[in-house]
């Protein structure tokens, strides 16, 4: 089970920060790295992650700066726009246990692409 309390220095995404492990980047600023997601469900499967150290959504909420949260934020529309997405997207961000969270790093998913397969019925 990921712990989402204390942050581990060691989880894949500060790996990833660190240049520890490769990663097909895409984008990258003062506050944000994003980089192809290594299984993607989507044709277009991004996720986007802070440069500093935040377990979390929740945790990123409580702890980051009001400078950090917007220069993280708009970021993602300068991603966008350097994807070249048209059509629309999904942004996830996935907390804890039952959110399905498996790295315990924020990170947000951008997808874009075949939503044909519709996940929910009607
Ligand atoms: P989540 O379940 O929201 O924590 O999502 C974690 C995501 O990280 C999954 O979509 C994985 O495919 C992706 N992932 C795991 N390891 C790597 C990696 N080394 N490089 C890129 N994406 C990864």
């Amino acid at each position: 089970m990921i712990d989402i309390e204390n942050y581990n220095v060691n989880n894949i995404f500060a790996k990833i920060l660190r240049k520890e492990l490769p990663s097909k980047k895409v984008y990258e600023d003062k506050y944000t790295f994003a980089f192809e997601d290594i299984s993607p469900q989507a044709p277009v499967h991004i996720l986007i992650i802070p440069k500093k150290s935040f377990c979390s959504f929740d945790d990123f909420i409580q702890k980051a700066d009001d400078v950090f949260i917007l220069g993280f934020i708009k970021s993602i529309k300068q991603i966008k726009e350097s994807l070249k997405i048209k059509n629309g997207y999904r942004l996830i961000t996935n907390v804890g246990l039952d959110g399905g969270q498996e790295v315990p790093h924020l990170h947000f998913h951008l997808l874009s692409g075949d939503f044909s397969k519709k996940l929910v019925s009607d």
